[in-house]
């Protein structure tokens, strides 16, 4: 009943037959295993995920398996000095003197074992600075999983909790405003599983165009229609986004106080959450600045700022307000307003600014901003950082999947916990949630292109390695009879090699190098 792998040295994508011949199946078909689907495939067709194809009346995998390079490292000259240097036994001697792995197998097109109590599609051993180590590979199959999109904006995109939708199903919702950004989670096991089948597909196809770095085209309930995709610039109603925030209201008011200084007797920093006041900040005051007298609508908190001046919006600074004088109730003359006083009235990117000048009845009166303030006003813009969307993919591999890696599957979550062993995806760095199971969380971004696949059930499939030293392996109960060099799966053809994202520390170092106790 188990699952093997049919060398292939022609470059073609990577075959599995059966042990057991599938029971009343017509003739020609071949039944695919790796998920619970069951798929019956005709000769020349694909599973109703795309991901397997009966070839020849062989189960076929379409993608062929990733490998990662490691920047620098030279694969057929490494192929060339390997000629005949393992001999298959995993901690003798004779299989330490291969040199560093140039290459990483990933998960990405390494098949699946569904059920998981058989060992993982790939258990390859390799060396790094002279260590033996091994790496257990597999795409798994997750229905628990989620995505968790940063999108760096001031704009107003919906209340916190209010549901997302995708093509008119409900697929998340909106989460909390960090510094300069609004987080939505979407997915999850909720929308994949628990409404119709319908929302499930509909999520299904979202979370896989996410974590594949493509657009994707979101409604919000009682609030924005917005275009995020990984590394992409944000869309809201249409409209891109350029700039994030420099930082709160009051924030920008302490930044930039000494340099307004002289040049405007008071600053508005409009901001949705805290609008600053530079004359009433602590900022104006360590500046000795005289009252400016100006009544400000919404709700004092602390000297120089102010909550809820306006409702949130796509106006200043994710206010809904197009006028800045709409939140100004007034001047009063007897705590320091004065005829030809100068303000300057600003958002927190900068976009928006004004200059007013108070007329002899303390109106404010439109007026040329001088040179010297439309500096600072340019050097908000200068310091806001382009608005990005961070799409991270959080997953829970604490269940079956850990069977695929060692009879004894606590002994893997412990490990990990101990840090002998190196989580990836796709040969990316993860972060590993603290507390019970292996709940991990990685950038898309810094993932190969179309990492992710999918399976009707509906559920995600992505791929997840376990790197970890050859002794270590050994100890936890690794499935050692199932561990191949990595010159024996070059030589079997069926992979392609990936550049490893900028930045990615190469998987096959933590293990060795990482806080090992
Ligand atoms: S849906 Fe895909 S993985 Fe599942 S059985 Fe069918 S072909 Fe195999």
């Amino acid at each position: 009943m188990s699952t093997s792998f049919a060398p292939r040295s022609d470059g073609q994508p990577l075959v599995l037959d059966h042990s057991r011949a599938p029971e009343h199946m017509a003739a020609g078909k071949v039944r695919c295993e790796a998920c619970p689907v069951l798929c019956q495939i005709s000769p020349g067709k694909l599973g109703a995920c795309d991901r397997y194809g009966n070839v020849d009346g062989v189960l076929t995998r379409t993608d062929v398996l990733h490998l990662v390079a490691r920047p620098g490292a030279e694969l057929v000259a490494w192929q060339a000095g390997q000629a005949g240097s393992w001999d298959g036994s995993l901690l003798d001697e004779a299989a330490t003197t291969t040199t560093d792995a140039p290459v990483f197998v990933s998960g990405i097109g390494s098949t699946t074992t569904y059920p998981d109590y058989k060992p993982a599609p790939f258990i390859v051993a390799s060396k790094h600075e002279g260590v033996d180590l091994v790496t257990v590979v597999t795409e798994g199959i997750f229905s628990y999983c989620s995505f968790k999109v940063k999108i760096d904006t001031d704009r107003y995109l919906g209340p916190e909790q209010a549901t997302v939708r995708h093509r008119g199903e409900a697929v998340g919702h909106v989460s909390t405003i960090e510094y300069g950004s609004q987080f939505l989670s979407l997915g999850g096991v909720h929308h994949l599983t628990g409404g119709s089948k319908k929302e499930g597909r509909i999520a299904c196809e979202m979370m896989l165009a996410l974590g594949n770095q493509e657009a994707v085209e979101l409604e919000i309930e009682g609030g924005a229609k917005v275009v995020v995709g990984a590394s992409r610039a944000p869309v809201v109603d249409g409209v891109e986004e350029k700039r994030m925030r420099v930082g709160c209201g009051s924030a920008a008011i302490g930044i930039f106080a000494p340099q307004w200084f002289g040049h405007a007797d008071e600053v508005v920093v409009v901001d949705d959450h805290i609008t600053g006041v530079l004359s009433e900040h602590q900022a104006g005051k360590f500046l000795d600045m005289a009252p400016s007298g100006i009544v400000l609508r919404g709700r004092r908190s602390t000297p120089g700022r102010y909550f809820q001046v306006a409702s949130p919006g796509a106006g200043w600074g994710g206010t809904d307000i197009v006028d800045p004088l709409a939140i100004v109730e007034g001047f009063d003359s007897s705590r320091g307003a004065r005829p030809g006083l100068r303000l300057l009235m600003v958002s927190t990117t900068g976009e928006d600014a004004a200059w007013f000048v108070l007329d002899e009845q303390l109106v404010p009166r439109p007026a040329e901003m001088p040179a010297a303030v439309a500096k600072v006003v340019e050097r908000i813009g200068e310091n806001c950082e382009p608005s990005l969307c961070s799409v991270l993919y959080v997953a829970g591999a604490g269940g079956s999947l850990r069977a695929g890696v060692t009879e004894n599957p606590i002994a893997l979550t412990r490990a990990i916990k101990q840090r002998l062993v190196n989580v990836t995806c796709g040969g990316a760095p993860v972060y590993v949630w603290p507390g019970g199971g292996i709940t991990v969380m990685v950038d898309v971004a810094k993932m190969p292109a179309k990492s992710f696949g999918s399976v009707p059930t509906p559920a995600i499939v992505s791929p997840i390695e376990f790197t970890l030293r050859a002794d270590d392996y050994l100890a936890l109960g690794g499935h050692m009879d199932r561990v191949r060099s990595l010159d024996d799966v070059l030589a079997s053809g069926g992979w392609r090699v990936v550049e490893s994202a900028a930045g990615n520390a190469w998987p096959l170092k933590m293990p060795i190098t990482g806080a090992r106790p």
